[in-house]
């Protein structure tokens, strides 16, 4: 069990764009690990590579109905729209109200290298779109159409 310290807002890794993973190593597992133990410790429904100082293309999220761990993730469908509260543990104590498509189809990988696709809906598809968009160094405040909490500023 590996807990790592979680990069906040105005820390520039958090705005770069994460490397796909090309071999799932024993390195990469680990990541997932620490990724999830993270995420629970938190505690939050989802976290990415690179809020951990990892440039890797890696997302954990678990909103409740099991973990979900996915290497090099896609959306390769993405239907309706809707908007709803977010928050972000490298931003504490800020929510806002960001639209998403209000069903998503995923691809990636898993741990033992399958791939998967993945349809979700609701909660589950608004955490794997925000998990997705921190690979591309976009946060969630980008997206906020109202602030319901301590709008951020950053520096
Ligand atoms: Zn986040």
């Amino acid at each position: 069990m590996a807990i790592h310290k979680i990069l906040t807002l105005g820390d520039p890794i958090l705005r770069e764009k994460s490397q796909p993973v090309k071999k799932i190593t024993p390195h990469i597992l680990k990541l997932l690990d620490n990724l999830a133990d993270t995420m629970y410790e938190a505690p939050g429904v989802g976290l990415a590579a690179p809020q951990i100082g990892v440039l890797k293309r890696v997302i954990v999220v678990d909103v409740g109905e099991g973990l979900t761990e996915l290497i090099n993730p896609e959306i390769i469908a993405a239907t309706g729209q809707e908007v709803g509260p977010e928050g972000c543990l490298s931003i504490p104590g800020t929510q806002g109200e960001v639209p998403r498509a209000a069903e998503v189809t995923v691809r990636g990988l898993d741990r033992h290298g399958k791939l998967r696709e993945i349809a979700a809906e609701g909660l589950y598809a608004r955490a794997l779109q925000h998990e997705i968009d921190h690979l591309d160094g976009i946060l969630f405040i980008d997206k906020v159409v109202r602030w319901l909490e301590n709008k951020p500023e950053e520096r």
